[in-house]
């Protein structure tokens, strides 16, 4: 195997559970491969644990183990595999939700693997090629563990190398997997959907939309396929419009209306620029007693941090001034580089330029499927905050 020599300073990281080593951080790594497990040396030339090297990609080793005498390979990926699933059983109400993570990369220690379950079948998305030369194995052992109807291979994210999509193992998934979340019913394209078909980090969110959505008119931006939109409709919401850029998503938001026995003529469904549609409604006086923003992430990348900074505060802002004296906003940002505290002051700033003043009712984060080791602040993405606009 391969070995690297951890600098000092980084190794009491490596210790505490930090899952990335940066290229530019470590000595270069001579006669591995993409894919290559690589052992880890501490001071002395000690063993501290082994990683999955990736040549091309800034982060360069991604930790398998920090335990003496594990081995990385297809026993530790059954064990992990493992451990994620029992963490479900005991977390999660499996009875009320049959699409959940599975497997949450970093945060289930299989870092850079993604698996999502759709109603008996999984859908497995890559951030790196580094796990292509694992792929059999990896698919191997999760049907022997979950024993699912099939899986699908999505890809891998950012796509630097071609992996086509494809049914790995099983049964083909259909069109359209209709899950159960909450009560409600979702239809999942995992083949065209965004990311695994469904944003399922925002499951329990969407369960307090659905709880604060009686009688209101709603404006849901950035709507996807109308989760949002299909909770405040179901609580009880007498209208929502839901707003997305993307044709096939509008769609697939009024295909769940139908799905949950809701008439698509008694709500919106506009295929426009987010940002356009609030100019729109202010421009035609509208206001609703809910407005929920859930925008794609405008920081991609840490330099594009500023004008990220500047489009969310123009995005919150016309949509805090949407909103009737006493409704509710619902902001959410995905974007890693925007931590909790950066999202609030985005929000003070929202709030101050759209003269109104907010009282938070709730702040959330990632919920139980998607865990993220405390000494890995990076992999903290998702603010969701419920509030008042006075
Ligand atoms: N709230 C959704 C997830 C939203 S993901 C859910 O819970 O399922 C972000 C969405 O924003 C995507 O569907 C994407 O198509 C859409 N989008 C991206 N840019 C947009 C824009 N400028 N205006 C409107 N929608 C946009």
């Amino acid at each position: 195997m391969p070995t690297v020599v951890v600098p000092d300073r980084l190794t009491s990281h490596v210790a505490a559970g930090h899952p990335w080593l940066y290229a530019d951080a470590v000595p270069a790594i001579s006669g591995a491969h993409t894919g290559a497990l690589v052992t880890l040396l501490g001071q002395g030339r000690r063993p501290i644990g082994q990683a999955l090297f990736d040549a091309d990609s800034p982060i360069a080793l991604r930790v398998l183990t920090t335990r003496r005498g594990e081995q990385a390979g297809p026993e530790l990926w059954r064990r992990r595999v493992e451990e994620a699933a029992a963490l479900r059983r005991g977390t999660l109400d499996l009875r009320s939700t049959d699409a959940f993570r599975l497997l949450h990369g970093e945060g289930d220690r299989l870092p850079g693997v993604v698996v999502d379950h759709y109603a008996g079948f999984l859908v497995l998305k890559l951030d790196t090629p580094a796990w292509l030369p694992h792929l059999d194995d990896l698919r191997d052992t999760l049907m022997e563990v979950v024993r699912p109807r099939g899986i699908f291979f999505k890809g891998i994210s950012g796509e630097r190398e071609a992996a086509a999509p494809r049914t790995l193992a099983g049964d083909e998934p259909p069109e359209h997997i209709a899950v159960r979340e909450h009560g409600m019913r979702l239809l999942v394209d995992v083949r065209r959907g965004q990311k695994t078909g469904l944003f399922l980090d925002q499951r329990e969110n969407r369960a307090v939309v659905r709880q604060v959505g009686r009688g209101r008119r709603v404006l849901n931006l950035f709507s996807y396929t109308g989760g949002f939109s299909l909770a405040a409709a179901l609580g009880g919401a007498t209208h929502v419009t839901s707003v997305d850029l993307a044709k096939g998503a509008v769609e697939g938001a009024r295909q769940n209306f139908i799905a949950n026995d809701l008439d698509p003529a008694a709500h919106g469904f506009v295929a426009a620029d987010a940002f356009d549609h609030l100019a729109a409604c202010a421009a035609s006086k509208q206001q609703f007693d809910l407005v929920i923003v859930d925008p794609p992430s405008f920081a991609p990348r840490k330099q594009a941090l500023r004008a990220a900074e500047a489009a969310y505060t123009k995005l919150n802002a016309a949509a805090i001034r949407l909103v009737v004296p006493g409704g509710l906003v619902a902001c959410a940002s995905c974007s890693s580089h925007v931590p909790m505290d950066m999202f609030l002051k985005i929000l003070r700033e929202s709030a101050r330029v759209a003269r109104r003043a907010l009282r938070v009712l709730e702040i959330r984060q990632e919920p139980a499927d998607h865990p993220t080791p405390l000494h890995f602040p990076e992999g903290r993405y998702l603010k969701f905050v419920l509030a008042v606009a006075e």
